[in-house]
């Protein structure tokens, strides 16, 4: 998948560059935004079942209890 966003960001920075357009080299750092919009994800989890989502969910879909922060300092 990522390779696939990689090389359409290459791609359309090569037509950038033929169209002679200044950012061009902006569409080079499209790929590595799923990178940098994974660290400050919050994950939630249900102290029920344990369901975890990082959307907005407040409320376990599955109990409807509501879902704690799950910062990273839960234990496996
Ligand atoms: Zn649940």
């Amino acid at each position: 998948m990522s390779l696939l966003l990689l090389a359409g960001s290459l791609l359309i920075t090569v037509v950038c560059y033929l169209l002679g357009l200044p950012f061009f080299f902006l569409f080079l750092f499209i790929p590595l935004l799923p990178y940098f919009g994974r660290g400050p994800v919050r994950m939630k989890r249900c102290p029920v079942c344990g369901w975890e989502t990082a959307g907005r969910e407040d409320f376990c879909p599955w109990d409807g209890s509501r879902l704690t922060p799950a910062d990273g300092q839960g234990d496996d």
